[in-house]
């Protein structure tokens, strides 16, 4: 798997200018782990603000649409977020997935236009509790990708692609390392099925309730090559501990 450990901050409906202290906090730390990328996804009204008070970390959004303008009211393209200063975007989230009833092709549009736009994507999938009770996780979980994997314009090359369960996010509990291993081992051979041997080289993130007490046990799980974190991020403390347990790793 290439690049650095990738961790990612995914600061959801959070924050106003106040909060961009925390984001200098975090760039200004983030010189002492060089061997670690770093990044953060505030709301898009931070994005711009956010680009011009760091320095070393990456900026990005957390959704874009497909289409590059038009009459959608409240929706911002790939295109505009690359203009305020995006290096990536989260496409597929699982609250976008629920609240805004985003399916596999709508997804698939968007990282398409994401990449287009000259962003990097995060693609998220994961599976419900349900559908892990009733033995479907990896089923659920490779079907999102068969059906939401972005092709051409600098895919697999930009994409990154991060598994959450959707019972984990924002709940403090977490798959077992054993779970973990197994999920991205069947995402890495999926992968390789759809992109060939580049498939091999995309990044894939844990995400759901990774905190500084379970990160280092996280991350050092066979092909978790990062973690989107969610409440963790909203403070440069918490998201630094991360941060510090992926550079001890990466040592
Ligand atoms: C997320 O929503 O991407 C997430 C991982 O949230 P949390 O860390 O709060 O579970």
């Amino acid at each position: 798997m290439a690049g650095l450990p990738y961790i990612v901050g995914n600061w959801k409906m959070n924050g106003t200018r106040a909060m961009l202290n925390e984001a200098r906090a975090i760039d200004r730390a983030a010189q002492r782990f060089p061997k670690v990328q770093v990044a953060l996804a505030p709301p898009t009204t931070l994005i711009h603000r956010m680009r011009e008070a760091v320095e070393l970390i990456g900026v990005g959004g957390q959704d874009s649409h497909s289409l590059e303008n038009g009459a959608y009211t409240g929706d911002v393209s790939a295109v505009m977020l690359k203009d305020a200063g995006s290096d990536f975007t989260i496409i597929g989230h699982s609250e976008r997935r629920e609240y805004h009833a985003e399916n596999d092709a709508h997804v698939k549009a968007k990282a398409q236009a994401a990449l287009s736009a000259g962003l990097a994507v995060i693609l998220c999938v994961g599976e419900t509790e349900a559908q892990r009770d009733a033995g479907d996780a990896e089923g659920v979980v490779t079907a999102q990708l068969e059906g939401s994997c972005p092709i051409g314009d600098g895919a697999p090359e930009k994409l990154s692609v991060a598994y959450e369960p959707v019972w984990a996010i924002g709940t403090g509990r977490v798959p077992s390392v054993d779970d973990v291993a197994a999920m991205h081992k069947a995402i890495r051979a999926k992968l390789i099925s759809i992109y060939g041997e580049a498939g091999a080289e995309v990044r894939i993130l844990y995400g759901g309730s990774v905190k500084a007490e379970n990160a280092a046990e996280l991350l050092a799980v066979p092909d978790v090559g990062g973690a989107l974190v969610g409440g963790a991020s909203l403070t440069a403390e918490s998201f630094l501990a991360i941060v510090g347990a992926a550079a001890s790793l990466a040592d």
